[in-house]
């Protein structure tokens, strides 16, 4: 088992960049997740990692040991492919068996790993069946499997699961959660699913045309994100944002949105050329007649033990996340109060949270 360790790394393929000078660490036997949009350099990252694509510059270290120029045969790592790339003509014993017969493992101690690697996957009951035959998360098994099997330093992960229905994707989350827990390999996984990534990192990378913009625990980055692409990708719905309509200087506890003051954060450092943006989760927004800032519901949508109501704010939309029994009608004034301690305040030039 391994940690891996990314210095300034990058990647140009011609004048694009790809990856703009990366930095993390991943702890050893922890379970990394990169998430982020289609095209921001996830899937580059690992494949630098993994050794199948050389880095413009920057260094990778597995275990310590630099490996940046390493063939990927000689890093120790095992890759899961969203495509279960098994081989149909073989049973699951033989898929599974492959990686140690070509290390020329002898025959009893690959009977062992792979019955001992199949319980724990819990398909030791169809070892002997044809691949070609089994259902979805069945194959994702057999080829999870294939990969655990050789026991490797560290585990590449690229949207494994992004073929399987949505049943059996929150299976698999679980599963290979678990999995991990009882094995507790290093583990880079790639997804651009925010629910996937919350349920099963350790440390995520959240990622936006080619750099990191925040590397953290997954309630670090949804409780304080550090810039407003973060915030906005992370929750659903999104977290809120409100314009700051006057002046802010540092030591303010009060701004106006929507027409109304509001309390907020004491401001510690001056807000840029930028105006200041205001951020609340939709579970945050409460509804109080008291409250001066007033909102006309738009609509709600009804979630069973919660409901995500639409209200208006000024010029703005918010969304507010409330007890499914709280009576609103639409087209009726709400007054709308947030939980000052949890309101997130960004730079609106910049995008990037104030302190
Ligand atoms: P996706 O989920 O769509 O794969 P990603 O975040 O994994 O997205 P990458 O596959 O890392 O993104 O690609 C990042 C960017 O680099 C994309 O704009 C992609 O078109 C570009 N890219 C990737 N590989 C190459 C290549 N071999 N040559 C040129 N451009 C490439």
């Amino acid at each position: 088992m391994a940690e891996i360790r990314v210095e300034a790394l990058r990647k140009n393929f011609g004048d694009f960049t790809a990856v703009k000078n990366s930095d993390f660490t991943v702890a050893d036997g922890e379970f990394f997740v990169m998430l982020g949009p289609s095209g921001c350099g996830k899937t580059t990252t690992l494949r630098m990692i993994a050794g199948l694509e050389l880095p413009t510059s920057g260094r990778i270290f597995l275990g310590g040991e630099d490996v940046t120029f390493n063939r990927a045969s000689h890093r120790d790592i095992a890759f899961v492919f969203q495509l279960f790339a098994l081989y149909p003509h073989m049973n699951v014993r033989r898929n599974m068996a492959f990686p140690l017969v070509c290390q020329g493992m002898p025959r009893q101690e690959i009977r062992t790993r792979v019955e001992e690697t199949a319980r724990l996957l819990r398909i030791d009951h169809i070892l002997d069946r044809p691949v070609s035959g089994l259902a979805g998360g069945d194959r994702q098994r057999v080829a999870l499997g294939r990969a655990i099997v050789r026991r490797p330093k560290a585990f590449m992960m690229d949207e494994p699961l992004g073929t399987l229905d949505s049943e059996f994707r929150d299976l698999m989350v679980r599963e290979l959660r678990e999995l991990h827990n009882s094995i507790g390999a290093t583990t880079v996984y790639v997804t651009h699913d925010q629910v996937e990534a919350m349920a099963m990192a350790d440390k995520i990378a959240v990622m936006n045309h080619g750099v990191i913009e925040q590397f953290g625990h997954p309630q670090e980055i949804y409780d304080r994100p550090a810039t407003m692409f973060v915030a906005d990708f992370i929750g659903s719905p999104p977290m809120n944002f409100l314009d700051v309509e006057d002046g802010h200087a540092v030591g303010d506890a009060r701004v106006r949105l929507g027409g109304a003051e509001v309390a907020i954060p004491e401001l510690r450092e001056e807000v840029g050329a930028g105006a200041m943006v205001v951020g609340m989760r939709p579970e945050h927004v409460r509804f109080d007649d008291a409250s001066a800032l007033r909102g006309e519901v738009i609509g709600a949508e009804y979630l069973g033990t919660t409901q995500i109501v639409t209200v208006t704010a000024g010029t703005a939309l918010l969304k507010a996340r409330v007890a499914a029994d709280v009576p609103v009608r639409e087209g009726e004034t709400v007054g709308l109060t947030f939980d000052t301690a949890r309101l997130s305040l960004f730079d609106g030039a910049s995008g990037k949270a104030l302190a």
